[in-house]
């Protein structure tokens, strides 16, 4: 029965309609933007190299990774991987995106404190957030008011990692919206256009920044802890 509570699709609403509108928006922007070609022709490893080496970066390798918007910075191999749809497109999404990771490798290397932050975070958030809404029902079911609170609690953990990587993304945006104009990988006009890509990338994160801290309250008022009933 608490498992199928309407009240909980009320909570969580607002964020469940950002996020599939935030994800449509990244993938038409990113669509539209990947048929436009940057006029410096750059392709998306050299924009990313080209932004690293601005930066004094030399030990960091680029290389190709299989599959769709699956590029990411590796921290533990300094390695920046890159999806074949970005890696050798010269595209300004496939740009926007490269730069927005080399932003990360970059983070790493001067030791951005949110990145680190973050990083140290991701075991204890991955183990608490596939266990919460089980340890929750546990504690229903057993009738255990402080194994219901460990839930909870762990359901919060999840709720600060996606607070945590808000300025940690914003961060690596602006450094790549930045870098595509200093290293002249793109004209101003063009880095408007990739900069795009990169605030719908955004707001994906916030809507699942937002629908995590939805589903906390949402813990929080059934357990009378807000909202003043049970
Ligand atoms: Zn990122």
């Amino acid at each position: 029965m608490f498992y199928f509570d309407p009240v909980y699709f009320i909570f969580i609403l607002p964020g469940l309609g950002l996020a599939l509108f935030a994800t449509f928006l990244t993938k038409s922007t990113f669509s539209k933007y990947s048929k436009v070609k940057s006029s410096k022709g750059f392709t998306g490893a050299e924009a990313a190299f080209e932004m690293l080496k601005r930066s004094g970066i030399g030990d960091v390798k680029v290389e190709p990774v299989r599959g769709r918007l699956t590029d990411h910075y590796d921290p533990t191999s300094k390695t920046l991987r890159l999806s074949e749809d970005v890696y050798s497109s010269t595209s300004l999404a496939a740009i926007g995106v490269a730069c927005h990771e080399a932003g990360h490798a970059i983070q790493h290397a001067h030791g951005y404190v949110m990145l680190g932050f973050r990083t140290a975070l991701v075991p204890a958030t991955s183990f608490c957030s596939s266990l919460y809404a089980w340890v929750i029902m546990f504690g229903f079911f057993f009738s255990a008011p402080k194994l219901i609170l460990i839930g909870v609690a762990m359901c919060a953990m999840a709720v600060v990692f996606s607070i945590v990587t808000l300025p940690v993304e914003w961060d690596a945006s602006a450094r790549a919206k930045l870098a595509m104009v200093d290293v002249s990988l793109l004209s101003p006009e063009e880095c408007e256009e990739a900069g795009k890509v990169l605030n719908a990338a955004f707001l994906t994160y916030l809507a699942s920044a937002i629908t995590a801290v939805l589903t906390l309250l949402y813990y929080l008022y059934r357990l009378g802890l807000i909202g003043g009933r049970r």
